[in-house]
């Protein structure tokens, strides 16, 4: 199961893959990128990625690129990975130039990716839950693009990390509960859901979306509404959802239990059927 980079159209081993100093990514953090997780030899939802891949380089003024060939070269390093259970790291900075504020005249977008086996989150956090501390949300307003400006959410996760907690949940000024360092941030309320709706204050996450069509399927009631903390500590259950934390429950925060401080039978439910959508 080799690691493989892809850099413009080169695949090769992780190692060798090297970008020019000058890449904006690089300098400006002027880059785009996409997660993208395999089940059982395929791809998880890749066209929703694409599109959310769009979306970001819209968003940024990039020049159009086409993808279809973002599509096929994801494919193609799949193909050569051989890996059942991976997860595809794909980057599209702006280009190469001299490194200069304004966008460079004639911009070449840039595309790197790495494949390798999808770490899958330990045992133990799946089945005793999760511990979350809470940020102040410093991040720019444009958190509904996927720019690789990831300074705050590491800057947070670390600070959860080194209190004991596995993730950081950024809280705005106001008092609202937003999103945590890479994923989406739901509560569960008498049997109901509820989430962030879709603003430039979070990203709109692939896992979240299939989650709401599940609870759409399965006549689970949503609601995507502002909430504060208050009204999750007063909830029956709390998950992270994501590409790599799929539905993992959150069972306390900043110490303080959610609900009975125990993983809550939606969270796993909603974890089940994510799985088996995946699979399917
Ligand atoms: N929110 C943030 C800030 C993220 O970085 C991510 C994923 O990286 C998500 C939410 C979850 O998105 P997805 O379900 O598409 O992985």
């Amino acid at each position: 199961m080799p690691e493989l980079a892809y850099v413009n159209g080169k695949i090769g081993p992780v190692e060798e893959a090297v970008v020019p100093i000058e890449d904006r990514g690089y300098n400006f953090g002027d880059a785009v990128y996409e997660y993208v997780a395999s089940y059982g030899g395929r791809l998880f939802r890749l066209e929703d990625h694409l599109a959310r891949l769009s979306r970001s380089m819209a968003g940024l003024f990039f020049p159009p690129v086409s993808i279809d060939q973002v599509r096929d070269a994801i494919n193609e390093l799949y193909r050569a990975s051989g890996i059942e259970r991976a997860g595809i790291y794909l980057q599209l900075s702006r280009g190469v130039d001299r490194r200069d504020h304004p966008f460079p005249k004639a911009p070449v977008p840039q595309l790197v990716m790495t494949v390798r086996p999808l770490k899958e989150k330990p045992a133990h956090l799946r089945k005793d839950g999760a511990a979350v501390i809470t940020v102040t949300d410093f991040r720019w307003g444009r958190c509904d693009l996927k720019t690789v400006q990831l300074l705050p959410n590491v800057m947070a996760k670390q600070q959860a990390l080194d209190s004991g907690a596995f993730d950081a949940v950024f809280v705005s000024d106001a008092g609202i509960v937003r999103e945590a360092t890479s994923s989406n941030f739901f509560i569960v309320s008498g049997g109901m859901l509820m989430t962030h709706p879709l603003t430039e204050n979070i990203l709109a996450g692939i896992t979240r979306q299939v989650l709401l069509e599940i609870a759409a399927e399965q006549k689970i009631q949503v609601e995507e509404r502002f909430f504060t903390l208050e009204e999750v500590f007063a909830a029956d259950e709390a998950f992270l959802s994501g590409t790599t934390t799929e539905v993992l429950p959150v069972v306390t925060i900043d110490g303080n239990p959610v609900g009975d401080g125990k993983v809550g039978p939606l969270s796993e439910k909603l974890f089940a059927t994510l799985r088996q959508a995946a699979q399917e």
